[in-house]
């Protein structure tokens, strides 16, 4: 079967190499000229773990072609997929523009029946939307199905995420359509995905509502752990304890500096956008938003209490990605504080194994280190903003030695904080160390 996946972005890149992987013929469709020159010259524009690899093993093998020609990609094709970017407008709702190009686009090529299925995370009434798009712009009137099929992958697991995903989610109207789907995740089926196939509308609601929940958790578990640091409990248990509780779960209980990335920020808003639309305040999301963007703050006052004075000092960043495992720097953390503590008058100096070059383009002025040794060297304090690998094993004592100070803010929780006291750091993480060790008459500024 011929595939077209418009938008060559991580989920259109990742889809598309894994389509291949299940032997459908897919080619990749994108306007961005650059971006498909380097693809057809074997470069791959993102980092993501895996993927370099297996798009040259199926370009190689003739079945994974890209194109900027979208004409040709639908004309082929029995089954496109959108995968292009819905990114937030000034008011917090989601930007439809590039999927209403793509839409109409799509009508003008279509040569026989279609199955159009979003893969960008939408709002509720979207694939609705498309429908009508398509009807107004066909030239030639052909039969057409629209399908939602939200994309659950993480970046830096994307690959494995669409390999083994702990579901498959197909919205759609006709029986024709959920047959061709079926057929394109049979793969999944034999190794006994479950399948949620339901309406258009509950699909595209089922991919808002994962997301605002998982953000919740998040949020839910920073504010635990800001009030850990308060009454001298340990965030860490904390969790841990919550997490055994199998109604609660053990995952996305990690404190740190809020979340971030190209959709939790985004699919949050938009979701109250859309509620708002039908008149109903969906307060949890709000107050789950509001406590994310305070977390970056907290995070600042929290470095500012450790270090003293910010004016002046310089300050090595590890970790400039939103999360370890990719260069995307969308939304991250790293990239509102390191803004934050330049604006405070302090010298930034960064290591991350992958995001330096997008971070460059944002921060043109701050110092790019090698490694994370040469990051610290000669730097008042250190902060850990991503949780990369690398990171976790740290030669501790050549740290120090390379520091003018010992100190380190750990907002990942990676390190004990009872065995770096002993190191001889002055440490603090998220909710493990109670927040008066850091008293100012405590700290030798
Ligand atoms: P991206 O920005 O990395 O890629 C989008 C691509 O679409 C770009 O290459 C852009 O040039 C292309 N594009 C835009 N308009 C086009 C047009 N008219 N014709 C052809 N190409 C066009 O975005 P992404 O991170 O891959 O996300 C895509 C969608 O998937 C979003 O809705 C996002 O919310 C959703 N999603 C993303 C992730 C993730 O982890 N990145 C996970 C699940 C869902």
């Amino acid at each position: 079967m011929n595939i077209a996946i418009v938008g060559t972005g991580y989920v259109g890149l990742v889809t598309g190499a894994c389509f291949a992987e299940f032997g459908l013929k897919v080619t990749g469709i994108d306007k961005d000229k650059e971006k498909i020159e380097m693809l057809n010259r074997g470069e791959i524009p993102i980092y993501e773990p895996g993927l370099e690899e297996k798009i040259k093993k199926y370009m190689a093998e003739g079945l994974l072609t890209f194109t900027t020609d979208i004409a040709e990609g639908v004309k082929k094709a029995l089954v496109i997929f959108i995968a292009v970017g819905t990114p937030p407008k000034e008011d917090g709702s989601a930007d439809l523009s590039y999927i209403d190009e793509v839409a109409r686009s799509i009508a003008e090529n279509m040569n026989g029946y279609k199955v159009i299925v979003t893969k960008s995370t939408v709002p509720v009434g979207t694939g609705e939307r498309i429908k009508r798009i398509i009807k107004e712009h066909q030239k030639e009137k052909v039969n057409f199905d629209v399908v939602s099929n939200p994309e659950f992958l993480r970046e830096g697991s994307a690959i494995e995420d669409f390999m083994r995903p702990d579901r498959v989610v197909i919205g759609a109207e006709s029986s024709e359509a959920i047959a061709i789907m079926k057929d394109l995740y049979s793969p999944l089926f034999l190794i006994e995905t479950p399948f949620v196939i339901t309406n258009i509308e509950t699909a595209e609601m089922i991919k808002y509502a994962s997301n605002a929940f998982l953000a919740t958790k998040v949020s839910f578990i920073n504010e635990m752990a800001n009030l850990c640091e308060l009454v001298g409990a340990d965030v860490h248990i904390v969790a841990k304890g919550m997490g055994l509780d199998k109604r609660i779960g053990p995952k996305f209980l990690h404190p740190g500096p809020g979340f971030g990335g190209s959709c939790f920020p985004k699919d949050t808003r938009a979701i109250v956008q859309i509620a708002e639309e039908k008149g109903y305040d969906l307060s949890i999301v709000k107050a789950v938003i509001g406590v994310n963007e305070r977390q970056r703050e907290l995070m600042v006052e929290k470095i500012a209490r450790v270090i003293g004075e910010l004016k002046g000092k310089k300050i090595a960043v590890l970790g400039l990605s939103f999360k370890p495992n990719t260069d995307d720097i969308r939304e991250s953390p790293a990239i509102a504080i390191v803004g934050r503590l330049k604006e405070k008058g302090a010298k930034i100096r960064a290591y991350d194994p992958a995001a330096m070059e997008n971070t460059s383009k944002i921060y043109p002025d701050i110092e790019y280190a090698s490694d994370p040794y040469d990051a610290v060297s000669g730097c008042d304090a250190m902060v850990i903003i991503t949780e990369w690998n690398q990171f976790r094993n740290l030669d501790l004592e050549r740290i120090k030695s390379l520091m003018k100070k010992p100190v380190m803010i750990d907002l990942r929780n990676i390190y004990e904080p009872e065995r770096m006291k002993k190191l001889g750091f002055i440490y603090d993480c998220v909710g493990r160390v109670r927040r008066s060790e850091f008293a100012k008459e405590k700290r030798d500024d």
